[in-house]
C-alpha cells in the first residue's frame, strides 16, 4: 500500500462505510483516476442523494461542482433517484444518513483529540435529514459517552425524526436519539467502536 496518509484514512472510513477490507478499498484507491467514480459508488451505497451527495462528492474528491454532478450522473442508478422508497427502505436510508455523519463526526473528534478531554467539540447534527448542514457544539467528554452506546446519536432539538427514533436525553444544545429496533442491527455493524 503506497497510498498517501490522506487517501488511507479515506480507505479506512470507506471501508467501514462499505463494510468491505480497508486494503482492498485502499488498493482501489491507488488507482487514481477510479478513486473519485468509487467515493460516488461508496456515497451513493450509503444511502445520499441529492444536494448532500452532490457536497460529499465535491468535499471528498475536491473537483467542481459541475465536475462533481457529472460523476455523480454516471454513477447513479435510475433506482437510486429517491422518490419512491418503501418504509423499510426509508427506515434503512435515514439510518444511513446518522451513521454517515457519525463517520464524518469521528473524523472531526480525531482531528481535534490533541487537548485535555474538556473542551467542546464542533461537529455536524447527527440526524437523519440529508439536507441537514447545522453545527452540533457538544463537550469532548459527553461525545465519548455518546460513542460508547452505536444505537445512539446526537441531534439538534427539533431534528428528531420519532417514526424511527425516541429522545432519550435532552441538553441545553442537542438531543440524543436512540435508534428503534428495525434499525438496531444496521447501526451497531456500522459501530465506529465496535
Ligand atoms: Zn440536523
Amino acid at each position: 500500500m503506497e497510498g498517501k496518509p490522506d487517501d488511507r484514512e479515506l480507505a479506512t472510513w470507506l471501508a467501514a462505510q462499505a463494510d468491505t477490507d480497508a486494503e482492498q478499498v485502499a488498493a482501489e484507491l491507488e488507482a487514481g483516476e477510479r478513486r473519485r467514480a468509487f467515493v460516488i459508488d461508496e456515497l451513493v451505497d450509503a444511502g445520499f442523494i441529492g444536494d448532500t451527495l452532490l457536497d460529499f462528492a465535491m468535499r471528498l474528491t475536491g473537483v467542481t461542482q459541475a465536475k462533481a454532478q457529472a460523476l455523480i450522473a454516471a454513477r447513479l442508478k435510475p433506482d437510486e433517484t429517491g422518490s419512491s422508497e418503501t418504509v423499510p427502505k426509508r427506515d434503512k436510508l435515514l439510518a444511513a444518513n446518522e451513521i454517515l455523519f457519525r463517520r464524518v463526526n469521528e473524523r472531526l473528534a480525531s482531528m481535534d483529540r490533541s487537548g485535555p478531554d474538556s473542551h467542546e467539540l464542533e461537529l455536524v447534527c447527527e440526524c437523519s435529514d440529508r439536507g441537514c448542514r447545522n453545527v452540533l457544539t457538544i463537550e469532548a467528554a459527553e461525545y465519548e459517552w455518546l460513542r460508547q452506546n452505536p444505537r445512539r446519536f446526537a441531534v439538534l432539538a427539533g431534528h428528531e425524526a420519532p417514526a424511527v427514533e425516541d429522545v432519550v436525553e435532552r441538553h441545553h444544545r442537542f438531543v440524543i436519539v436512540e435508534k428503534h429496533a428495525e434499525t438496531h442491527h444496521q447501526v451497531e455493524a456500522a459501530d465506529p467502536r465496535p
